[in-house]
């Protein structure tokens, strides 16, 4: 897929599955703000940044991310959704806020789990391999890019 891929929207309710007691939140995009990704990219686990608008402060600060893009149970599996938990501890939740996010590049595809350690385990290696890819010279431009809102 031709990386960066631009997604923005409001931030959606999800079904509270629970990826606070997980540890990891993720934020839903609307379903008619992923076309950009589904159309071009297979289901899987990806890295970027995203920035959240007006919240802690305003700042709308560029964080690293990573992203699920799966098909939702919910839907009979007939409807993918993109969720995205943002490696920066927010001081409160942004539901209805506008999140924007830049996808740069593929981790992993879709897996079962058997169990829920194994899983834990699998997000906290997502989470390395997003940050190594980041931390790389080449991705620094990707943080100010005019796709996101300027930061004080
Ligand atoms: P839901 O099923 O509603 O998506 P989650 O348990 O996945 O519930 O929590 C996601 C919500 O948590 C987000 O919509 C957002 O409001 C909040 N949140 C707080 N911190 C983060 C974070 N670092 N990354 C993503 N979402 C976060
Ligand atoms: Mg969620």
């Amino acid at each position: 897929p031709p990386y960066p891929i631009f997604l923005s929207g409001a931030v959606q309710r999800g079904f509270g599955r629970g990826g606070k007691d997980l540890g990891c939140p993720t934020a839903n995009l609307p379903d008619e703000s992923i076309s950009p990704m589904s159309s071009v990219c297979e289901t899987g686990v990806y890295f970027g940044f995203a920035q959240v608008s007006g919240v802690d402060g305003d700042e709308a600060k560029v964080h690293p991310m990573v992203m699920s893009l799966g098909w939702n149970p919910f839907y009979k599996n007939e409807r993918l959704t993109a969720e995205i938990h943002i490696m920066y501890d927010f001081s409160s939740d942004f539901y209805g806020h506008n999140m924007q996010a830049l996808v740069l590049g593929y981790i992993r595809p879709e897996l079962d789990y058997v169990s829920r350690e194994a899983l834990i385990e699998d997000i906290e290696t997502d989470k390395r391999v997003a940050l190594n890819s980041l931390a790389r010279p080449a991705y620094d431009k990707f943080a100010s890019d005019p796709h996101f809102h300027p930061h004080k």
